[in-house]
């Protein structure tokens, strides 16, 4: 008879937050939890009920922070230890809903820019999300892919490799020739369903926005348009920053389910790579085509929106001086289009100013307006509300203007300029003329 003492059994614990650690994702360790032990408070963090759990580790597997752990008595602790000590091969549990979703989403590699053109013409913010998506493959330790798809438009794929992509699939035909959604859809699904890629980018422009949400829901993943911010966690999965609720907050959102992973982003909202003359990379050719007789959009002609005469696009500007309510009328932006004239640049505006009538809807900055990334933003009476704040803080150079030494806008000001702008934008331009004159 053997004197075999029963072997102990092995620990479970319980979660507990990290103190500091949540980044409030959305209650994903909520919605895990299989005994409804998990509750969230009004910040969005969670209160777990210890007596309820049951120590599965689905929230500490799922917190895209890593914001949880596992809870051990000191009692828990001393059998772990024996065990360890023991060299006690332990069986690891294996949560079969796991291990399959894990299976599901190693079928997906590699990341994906979408090369939106017209005409054969590239979208600026396709290369811009080549720069990004370089960041996102290095850390994945994949390739970065363009897909290029139009008539005639090898010429891109050659584009993308200059801007960073090791490969271009290629769909080349007169049917892809005008952007038209079934058709685009059809041949992007296509491409997907075949290369599986893990993530792709597009540009948040009307193309953009109409591509990706109809491929979402065509192959069901899911879609973060506006993204701000792109990065990979420790789990491979794309945590996707925009701003949430009228720009108060950033929102951190993932797609750990599903694949691909789709996020939009603004042009120029992620900075321009640098340019790799004569890079090259792999082109690979489709021949898939959409039979004509199942598009439904027929593109009769191309009537390009100039906005009227003297159209301004505030988004390639190098020199933007904007103006808001401080201006305090229409009239007054003369002196800023008077100061425009001699940098070089073009005015633009604050949604206050746009929304009494004194600027053109084109030229407004900001969270419903355009980003922009001049080399030097002058922001005359604009006070810096978040919303306008995220469309221009990334300018190279900030120069605010304004007569309350408190206003938000000189928490992003390179240089800040406390007084009246009245006075203050005249004295810029004069002395801006006088300097050119004394260089004659
Ligand atoms: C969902 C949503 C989306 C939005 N999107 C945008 C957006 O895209 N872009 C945007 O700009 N806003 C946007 N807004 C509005 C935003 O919240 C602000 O209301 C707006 O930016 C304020 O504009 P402003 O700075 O021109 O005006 P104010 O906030 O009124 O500021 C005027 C400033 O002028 C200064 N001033 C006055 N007279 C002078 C003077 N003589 N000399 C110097 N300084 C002077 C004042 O000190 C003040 O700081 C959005 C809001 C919401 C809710
Ligand atoms: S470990 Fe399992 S049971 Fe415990 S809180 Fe997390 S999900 Fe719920
Ligand atoms: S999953 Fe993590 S980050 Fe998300 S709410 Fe729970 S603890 Fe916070």
């Amino acid at each position: 008879m053997t004197d075999s003492k029963p072997k102990p059994k092995k620990p479970r614990g319980v979660a507990q937050l990290i103190s500091g650690a949540c980044i409030a994702c959305g209650a994903r360790c909520q919605s895990v939890c299989p005994v409804n032990c998990v509750e969230m408070t009004d910040t969005g963090e969670p209160i777990i009920d210890a007596a309820k759990c049951i120590g599965c580790q689905k929230c500490v597997k799922i917190c895209p922070a890593s914001a949880l752990e596992m809870y051990f008595t000191p009692e828990e602790q001393r059998i772990l230890a024996e065990l360890a000590a023991a060299a006690a091969p332990v069986e690891e549990e294996i949560d079969p809903e796991a291990a399959a979703l894990a299976a599901k989403l190693a079928q997906y590699r590699g990341v994906w820019v979408f090369v939106e053109q017209t005409e054969g013409e590239p979208a600026k913010v396709s290369w811009e999300l080549l720069g990004v998506g370089a960041e996102l493959a290095g850390k994945l330790g994949v390739e970065l892919c363009a897909l290029v798809i139009g008539e005639k438009v090898e010429h891109l794929c050659q584009e993308a490799f200059a801007h960073g992509a090791a490969k271009a699939y290629l769909l080349d035909a007169p049917l892809y020739y005008h952007y038209r959604t079934e058709a685009y859809v059809e041949a992007c699904c296509h491409l997907i369903e075949k290369h599986r890629p893990e993530i792709i980018l597009m540009g948040a422009t009307g193309m953009g926005r109409d591509l990706a949400g109809a491929i979402a829901t065509r192959v069901g993943t899911g879609l973060t348009a506006d993204c701000t911010g792109l990065a990979i966690d420790d789990k491979r999965n794309l945590m996707q920053t925009r701003p949430a609720f009228g720009g108060n907050i950033m929102a951190t959102i993932m797609c750990d389910r599903f694949r691909p992973q789709m996020s939009t982003v603004r042009p120029n909202v992620m900075p321009m790579p640098e340019r790799r003359e004569g890079a090259s990379g792999e082109i690979v050719r489709d021949p898939f085509v959409v039979p004509e007789e199942n598009i439904l959009t027929k593109v009769i002609e191309i009537i390009r929106d100039t906005h009227g005469k003297g159209a301004v696009d505030i988004t390639g500007a190098d020199f933007i001086i904007s103006g808001g309510r401080g201006m305090m009328g229409p009239d007054n932006f003369a002196m800023l289009q008077e100061l425009a004239d001699e940098l070089g640049g073009v005015v633009g505006a604050s949604r206050s100013a746009v929304d009494a009538g004194w600027m053109p809807g084109d030229r407004q900055v900001g969270q419903t307006g355009k980003t922009v990334r001049p080399k030097i933003y002058i922001a005359c009476g604009i006070s810096g509300a978040i919303q306008h704040l995220v469309g221009m803080q990334d300018s190279d150079m900030v120069i605010a203007i304004n007569r309350d030494k408190n206003a938000p806008i000189f928490e992003v000001a390179t240089y800040g300029i406390v007084g009246d702008l009245f006075q203050v934008v005249p004295a810029i331009t004069r002395r801006i003329r006088e300097l050119k004159q004394q260089k004659q």
